[in-house]
């Protein structure tokens, strides 16, 4: 049976320049580079995640083909979502390991599928070409929309992994990025249980985790850190398995968004999500509300 979905794998060869060379395809066998296989399986997996759970169909949802490029750069520390594909740096002595962390690949191809559901891009705003650093940073996110943006794809990686490896909401950890750090800068990016405790994360997260902390103008990863734990509350008081309580009515909700939705707006929106699937007097409709109290979004 063929693949519903097409991966394909390049390998930039430490160069910046895109696409690279050709490494893995759809039904092609493990090479002998493991970050090529590393990608070309948390790949599957989450594509997998969007297919199961969701009934999506790769990131627009009309089975388009999911393009990776790994060794982008020298050293390159991050990993991206270029507004057309994936890119994977090696890393250097302070963090690496992005092609072997799930929830990871799991978070950038979801900024894929996020410009596919919010039609305009939900908080994207172009680069002009002299701020930028390399020529892939064409994009970057914005304020409350673009904070949103990341906080979606940190939802969806935390489910893809705790889905994955089959943990309902109380056994899972909510951390992002477990292993990538060097130990003695912390254990892992990012917290949605706790937003901001470096004890769980590093010794420089500065996650806000609710409205008290935020301030206009700061790094969406920091604002994220607000609706993150929104979705983790919620998800901890409906219970069960994230993907199938807290996760649909978050899925429901992020196409109802603007490009320039605000956290209000989401909370407004995951509100009505939530009361379409089950009603007003659900318990499901109750903790998303009180989710978003308790993070001081909603009075
Ligand atoms: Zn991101």
């Amino acid at each position: 049976m063929a693949a519903p979905y097409q991966r394909a794998v390049f390998d930039a060869g430490t160069s910046m320049q895109l696409p690279g060379k050709s490494a893995r395809t759809e039904g092609g066998k493990p090479v002998r580079d493991a970050a090529v296989n590393q990608v070309y399986d948390n790949t599957g997996i989450t594509l997998d995640f969007f297919l199961k759970v969701f009934g999506r169909n790769s990131i627009d949802n009309r089975g388009m083909r999911v393009t990776s490029a790994v060794h982008f750069g020298k050293n390159f520390s991050n990993a991206m979502w270029t507004g057309e594909q994936m890119v994977y740096g090696d890393g250097d002595q302070n963090v690496g390991g992005f092609t072997q962390a799930l929830d990871i690949i799991a978070h950038e191809l979801t900024h894929g599928v996020t410009q596919h559901i919010v039609p305009g891009g939900l908080g994207v705003v172009r680069v002009p070409v002299r701020d930028r650093e390399f020529k892939e940073q064409t994009h970057a996110l914005q304020g409350q929309s673009g904070a949103l943006n990341e906080s979606f794809s940190d939802v969806v990686g935390s489910m893809v992994k705790q889905w994955h490896a089959g943990e309902d909401v109380t056994r899972a950890s909510w951390l992002l990025g477990e292993h990538m750090l060097a130990p003695e800068h912390g254990k892992a990016i990012r917290s949605l249980k706790d937003p901001g405790n470096r004890r769980l994360t590093w010794y420089e997260d500065d996650q806000f985790k609710s409205m008290d902390q935020y301030v206009e103008g700061a790094d969406v990863h920091d604002s994220s850190g607000i609706p993150n734990h929104a979705f983790y509350l919620a998800a901890r008081k409906i219970g069960g398995f994230s993907w199938e309580g807290a996760g649909p009515i978050w899925y429901a909700a992020f196409p109802l968004l603007s490009p320039r939705a605000g956290f209000e707006d989401a909370a407004k929106a995951t509100l009505q999500a939530a009361s379409a699937r089950h009603g007003v007097k659900s318990k499901e409709y109750s903790a998303v509300h009180d989710a978003w109290r308790a993070v001081k979004v909603l009075p």
